[in-house]
């Protein structure tokens, strides 16, 4: 069903030349209203590539035989994290396929050490999981959770084969929000199948979700999946989703996603221009980091040095306090109107001022 919401962003992704400019110019005026000059940097362990999904669009399906699988030992994670995390890291992210063993057996130990003696904010992207092992990550000191829904379309996801099912998904979602922790999930734009109605759907759906952020990755086909051969995504559209989710939802965290500059040399910084608001420095041990394959070989590593470069790039400046920090207290203060997504109109501008004129004639 199309709502007048849907009519804005559907209008909004498609912007271009002036309009899309006078979007991003809102959307970056949002996120300084709300954060500053700020931008959150976090880094990210891949802890191992077993996965017990099938997505179709992931080169770390359990169907792709070619891949040499991995899971590191917690004494590697702990040694990343012992030699020293890179200065302008404030929160830590343990990421991997769908895989309990790696959750049990290193995930877990290595978080409920880490909380104990570092002030790092600690968040998990690990799928989706029984409730209860949820809650025993939250016991050892993790307070955020990335959990994406890669479509809002419940066929679409069939399709593509994403994690279980939507539904199973978003009720995780709401019981991670439930359950106090800080909430972030994702949408891959310009996956096979999307149309522009299940596109606008996605968006309606994820700023009706209790989150504390969301990142949109653009689809890039990957090797050793059954969609190596499809397009891959527009750019322009997938910056124009960041903008919009920025301007739904003023206090949410945004990452820039490092998928971006394999479309372009110049995509991670335009999306932090365009709203985004966290940047994320891998540091998995190399020997390890080309057998995540999340898109295809020849993964654009974001370094210490690259993120503060793209930070700068953007005028903008690493931010000294954790993002699970701040949204938790954003989270605690923003008003109910702005907790379902919506600003004032007068202040993103003409894109968001023609959804309120048709939110007035709204039949649905
Ligand atoms: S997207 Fe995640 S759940 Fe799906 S196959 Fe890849 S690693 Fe597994």
């Amino acid at each position: 069903m199309r709502t007048a919401e849907s009519g804005w962003r559907r209008e909004a992704l498609e912007a271009r030349s002036d309009a899309q400019r006078a979007l991003w110019d809102r959307a970056e005026s949002t996120r300084k209203a709300v954060f500053g000059r700020r931008v959150f940097v976090r880094g990210v362990i891949e802890v191992g590539n077993f996965c017990r999904q099938n997505c179709a669009y992931c080169g770390m399906r359990r169907d792709n035989g070619a891949l040499r699988r991995f899971r590191l030992a917690r004494d590697a994670v702990r040694r990343v994290i012992g030699e020293g995390l890179p200065a302008s890291v404030t929160d830590l992210n343990f990421q991997a396929g769908e895989d309990p063993v790696v959750l049990r057996e290193v995930v877990l130990p290595v978080i409920e050490e880490l909380a104990n003696e570092s002030r790092l904010g600690i968040s998990a992207c690990l799928g989706t999981f029984d409730l209860r092992l949820y809650d025993e990550l939250k016991q050892a000191g993790a307070r955020g959770y990335i959990l994406k829904i890669e479509t809002g379309d419940a066929a679409h996801y069939r399709l593509l084969r994403c994690p279980g099912t939507l539904e199973r998904r978003l009720e995780a979602i709401r019981y991670l929000a439930q359950t106090g922790w800080s909430v972030s999930s994702g949408w891959i734009h310009g996956l096979p199948e999307e149309t522009p109605d299940r596109a606008a759907e996605t968006l309606d759906l994820l700023c009706s979700l209790p989150l504390a952020g969301c990142s949109v990755s653009p689809f890039i086909p990957g090797e050793g999946t059954p969609l190596s051969g499809a397009q891959a995504a527009d750019l322009e559209r997938t910056l124009n989703a960041v903008a919009i989710l920025r301007l739904s939802s003023p206090h949410w965290v945004i990452p820039a996603v490092s998928a971006l500059n394999l479309c372009h040399a110049s995509g991670y910084v335009r999306a932090l221009r365009a709203g985004a608001n966290l940047a994320t420095i891998n540091l998995t041990p190399s020997a390890w980091r080309d057998d995540y394959p999340l898109y295809r070989p020849g993964r654009w590593i974001m370094t210490e040095e690259r993120v503060l470069r793209a930070i700068e790039e953007a005028g903008s400046e690493p931010s000294p306090d954790s993002w699970i920090a701040v949204s938790s207290s954003l989270r605690s203060s923003v008003s109910p109107l702005s907790s379902r997504g919506s600003i004032p109109a007068s202040s993103v501008g003409d894109v968001a001022t023609d959804r309120q004129e048709s939110s007035e004639g709204r039949a649905s």
